[in-house]
């Protein structure tokens, strides 16, 4: 199943919340949902009853479009969490939190996901110090996430470094200054701002 490329606006206004999809403007009176805060659509003013499943399906879609990605992909990370010890909601939002670029974008270096996500693809970073260009790699404790040398001159870095407006990722240390984060620790459900209720994803897929 391919990834979502239309506009994404429309994606915040159909979940009826900002999911911070495009870099500056979302933090701007430019945002569609400061300005249209409802469903697109003829129907989208209308109100209707929201079923059980009709709620659980908004969660999971909500998490799909907040990291950028498929379907496909959440059933394999679920079942993933599923396996892993703990609470499988809160696994399944840390493997999201940990994957490369959604790293990249706790980082700073990206003012969204999608922008992150083409950093890596395009080949700018390094997971101890070996070329990872899979925006879907799953990082882990101890890796370190660094700028390639040859990277850090170019133009594109350059200005995103110059508009860092800083990070407090507790479980990620970053030094700005050689372009590196490491990861300390395992993401939390409270280091994760994303406002989901990640039990009714469990839910549904457990049905
Ligand atoms: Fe969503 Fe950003 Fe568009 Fe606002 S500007 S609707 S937060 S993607």
């Amino acid at each position: 199943m391919s990834r979502y490329t239309g506009p994404v606006c429309r994606l915040c206004r159909r979940e009826g919340m900002k999911l911070y999809l495009k870099g500056d403007r979302c933090y701007s009176d430019r945002c569609a949902i400061t300005k249209r805060n409802y469903a697109p659509g003829q129907h989208g003013q209308s109100r209707k009853k929201v079923t059980e499943y009709g709620l659980q399906l908004r969660e999971k879609q909500k998490v799909r479009r907040f990291y950028g990605i498929n379907e496909s992909q959440m059933a394999k990370y679920f079942h993933i969490a599923d396996r892993m010890h703990g609470i499988t909601g809160e696994n399944l939002l840390k493997i999201l939190e940990l994957r490369l670029d959604n790293v990249v974008y706790r980082m700073g270096l990206a003012s969204s996901r999608a922008e992150a996500r083409q950093l890596v693809t395009h080949g700018h970073f390094l997971v101890n110090g070996k070329k990872a260009d899979i925006p879907s790699l799953i990082t882990s404790v101890g890796d370190v996430i660094q700028v390639k040398a040859k990277s850090k001159n170019s133009a594109k870095i350059k200005e995103l470094v110059e508009n860092h407006n800083g990070t407090n990722v507790p479980w990620l240390n970053i030094d700005l200054d050689q372009l590196k984060g490491t990861i300390v620790a395992e993401p939390t459900r409270e280091d994760i701002d994303i406002p989901v209720e990640e039990h009714l994803i469990v839910e549904l897929y457990s049905k």
